[in-house]
């Protein structure tokens, strides 16, 4: 099934509920989540299973994160409307639909050619116009920076040198870092030209971010 109905409401209504439980108390983050149908992200056939908490398969061994995850990652980017993000790792999309609720201004980049071009046709489809790019996102994307927030969707060894360089002063940089087991949540704002600071949150477990300045293959 390609549409959102009463029923599919109604199981994102409880899922909103369940991450509030979680401790997600950004509302507009909530709201986000209660919009966009995440059932329309998945191979019809895995549609039962999208309004878990779970991260799911989307093929060329990526998942598609677990809502609690896309939740608490929005909620650290702090988004305002007129912000410009860049999103590393766009999967099957359905982050970078969360995000376009939060603003319009949204670059998505996907290292995988068979996801990009799957969900270059989803987005289109679904009539959501985020800036998508194929190529290595651990390089950021400099022809298109400064950003004011950058989101990382995949694991990194370390934070990357070339995301710090595009974010705008007083920007921020959201990114699980660790090793290829588990990583810890980084929140990294750019102070000043020169400037960092760094806040660690809890732990995550996701897929690597590869590339050049991510785990080069
Ligand atoms: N945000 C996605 C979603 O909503 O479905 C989930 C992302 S999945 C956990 C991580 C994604 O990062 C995968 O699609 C993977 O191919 C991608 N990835 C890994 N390394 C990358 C890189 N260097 N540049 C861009 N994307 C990368």
């Amino acid at each position: 099934m390609h549409t959102d109905s009463y029923r599919h409401r109604g199981l994102r209504r409880t899922l909103v509920e369940e991450l509030r439980r979680k401790g997600i108390r950004n509302e507009r983050v909530l709201a986000a989540i209660g919009t966009i149908p995440r059932h329309l992200f998945f191979d019809p056939a895995f549609q039962a299973h999208a309004y878990q908490d779970k991260a799911f398969p989307i093929g060329e061994g990526q998942t598609i994160s677990q809502p609690y995850t896309v939740a608490y990652q929005t909620e650290l980017l702090n988004l305002h409307p007129q912000d410009r993000v860049l999103e590393i790792g766009t999967g099957s999309g359905y982050q970078c639909c969360v995000l376009l609720e939060l603003t319009p201004h949204v670059c998505s980049i996907e290292y995988q050619p068979v996801l990009f071009e799957r969900t270059r046709k989803r987005m289109a489809a679904l009539h959501r116009s985020a800036h998508l790019f194929c190529g290595d996102g651990s390089l950021g994307l400099p022809q298109h920076a400064p950003f004011d927030k950058i989101l990382v969707t995949a694991g990194s060894p370390t934070i990357p040198r070339p995301l710090l360089r595009q974010l705008r002063v007083g920007g921020a940089l959201v990114i699980p870092v660790g090793d290829a087991h588990t990583q810890r949540m980084m929140r990294v704002v750019r102070e000043s030209e020169e400037e960092f600071s760094r806040q660690v949150f809890e732990e995550f477990r996701f897929v690597p971010l590869l590339g050049q300045a991510g785990w080069n293959e």
